[in-house]
């Protein structure tokens, strides 16, 4: 890890605030792991980054660099500047103690990213209930485009991708190493993350 770079351990998560301007780099550092990303306003909490929104104004289910990550009030929270995978997903919710128990019912159940997520935000006064689905970055959900079904594949992502996004607000980020088998491969490993100041003009 370099610099400013942060780890989040296996099975984990974060929550952080960063300033309008600056750079969110999400690195996979072992390859084939996901990492679910949250945003909401930071003032004013019942602003929150919105799947619905941004796949109608992206036209598409693939989001990659060019894209915007939109709030449930229409306005871009996160631009991608930088995609080395192309494979997200924003379709589905973070794991959670129900899911576990839906896909992986002879597993010890875990909270998940759900309950990494409700745990770090907690202090930042986001309670469980409004945690929409997240922007999973490196999951690998690809389409049936005839019959819609869809399936859960390991990420395409090696060790070292990343993805950087630059807030296009004050935002209160949550983060996570994603804790579900079928997401990433079979095996839990970390995720690195920095916030990179605003660059100069
Ligand atoms: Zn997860």
């Amino acid at each position: 890890m370099s610099g400013d770079t942060r780890e989040i351990p296996e099975r984990s998560g974060t929550a952080f605030r960063m300033a309008a301007g600056e750079r969110l780099v999400v690195i996979d550092p072992r390859g084939e792991q996901v990492a679910d990303l949250l945003a909401f306003n930071a003032a004013d909490l019942d602003e929150v980054i919105s799947s619905g929104r941004t796949l109608d104004y992206a036209e598409t289910i693939y989001l990659t660099t060019g894209h915007s990550l939109y709030s449930n009030r229409s306005r871009a929270m996160l631009d991608i500047v930088e995609d080395t995978v192309g494979r997200h997903d924003f379709l589905l919710t973070p794991c959670s103690y129900d899911t576990f128990h839906h896909f992986y019912p002879t597993l010890t159940p875990h909270r998940g990213c759900f309950g990494n997520l409700a745990a770090a935000l907690e202090s930042y006064g986001i309670a469980p209930d409004r945690i929409p689905t997240a922007f999973n970055c490196f999951m690998n959900v690809p389409i049936d485009g005839e019959t819609g079904k869809l399936r859960v594949l390991p990420p395409i992502s090696r060790a070292g991708d990343h993805i950087a996004f630059v807030a296009r607000m004050d935002l209160v980020i949550g983060l996570t190493a994603c804790s579900a088998p079928d997401s990433n491969g079979g095996t839990f490993k970390p995720i690195h993350y920095r916030v990179e100041p605003v660059e100069a003009a």
